[in-house]
């Protein structure tokens, strides 16, 4: 019997659930669209018809339990969803002792972003540290922080809220409800906003082209950029520039000795990597500046294998 642990990741538009074995390998997978509006008891019986599924393709597996990653707030020791704000109706759900009673084994509830740093901690880019940040960049901004060999939860498990540190006294509103936050400059949201800017005033006849008269996105601008498009290549080098000064910030603050950069504008790292470099050399102390900035190696599966890693390693 290989000994594994089962995963959920709880996104507000897709379930995913995994068996995840004890070196980090996903055994079995399977996904489905959340049902963000039916509450939670019709997304709990979307878990347990998923876990059934996954469970199905791994009949040799010895389940050491169920982790589960899920948006914040939530309070991980006593496994509650406090507040979902992509799923309608979830507010205090128990969810952890809910699965554990209807499934038998022991469940371990982690946020999201805090998850996925775990993930990169023990299977991907972060092995081997003892003190690492993982930086999601997509539509919003998250991470996690490991620090001297723990994920710091802070006070009801908040911290490493690294999106929303304030940054700017420019008014830009974040999703959050405040403005000036790092992620309000620096997400694939902010990137997008930018890029829409730079085509209605028509000075982005490229972007506007890829994007066919639908909204511009990350993704357009990515693809701009990876031809050489100027203006594209602009908004990427002011996106690593926002990057490189939170980054700064991370760096001061926790001093760790990987910072990992994940998520869909993470993984255009390499065309930003030098202006994110530069903008840390400017701005560090000079002892933190040779840290390296290095892309996430676990992709989506990131949040499912660290969920799992809650059982199979103890809880972070
Ligand atoms: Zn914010």
């Amino acid at each position: 019997m290989t000994r594994a642990a089962l995963a959920i990741d709880l996104g507000g538009t897709e379930l995913r659930a995994a068996v995840v074995e004890a070196m980090g390998r996903v055994a079995a997978f399977a996904a489905t669209p959340t049902d963000a509006l039916g509450g939670p008891q019709a997304v709990i019986a979307q878990m347990e018809a998923l876990i059934g599924q996954v469970r199905a393709e791994t009949p040799g597996a010895s389940i050491v339990g169920l982790g589960i990653g899920a948006p914040g707030p939530l309070d991980p020791d006593a496994g509650v969803v406090v507040d979902a704000p992509t799923l309608q109706g979830w507010r205090d759900v128990p969810l952890a002792a809910i699965l554990s009673e209807r499934l038998g084994v022991q469940v371990k509830l982690e946020n999201d972003a805090n998850a996925a740093a775990l993930g990169e901690w023990r299977f991907g880019a972060g092995q081997g540290t003892q003190s690492m940040v993982f930086i999601t960049v997509s539509t919003g901004l998250g991470g996690g922080v490991i620090v001297d060999g723990h994920l710091l939860h802070g006070r009801r498990g908040l911290a490493g809220e690294i999106g929303h540190m304030t940054i700017s006294e420019r008014p830009e509103r974040c999703a959050c409800g405040g403005v000036g936050c790092w992620e309000a400059f620096a997400s694939g949201t902010a990137l997008a906003r930018e890029a829409a800017r730079l085509v209605a005033s028509g000075d982005a006849p490229e972007m506007a082209r890829l994007a066919g008269g639908r909204p511009v996105t990350g993704r357009h601008v990515a693809e701009a950029a990876q031809k050489g498009d100027v203006p594209a290549l602009k908004l990427l080098d002011d996106e690593a520039r926002w990057l490189g000064i939170g980054l700064t910030n991370l760096l001061h603050l926790y001093s760790p000795e990987r910072l990992i950069l994940g998520g869909g504008v993470g993984s255009l790292l390499p065309l930003m990597h030098e202006t994110i470099k530069q903008t840390i050399r400017e701005r560090a102390m000079s002892a933190f500046r040779d840290v390296p900035v290095v892309a996430a190696a676990l992709g989506r599966n990131a949040g499912l294998v660290g969920a799992a890693s809650l059982v199979l390693k103890g809880a972070a």
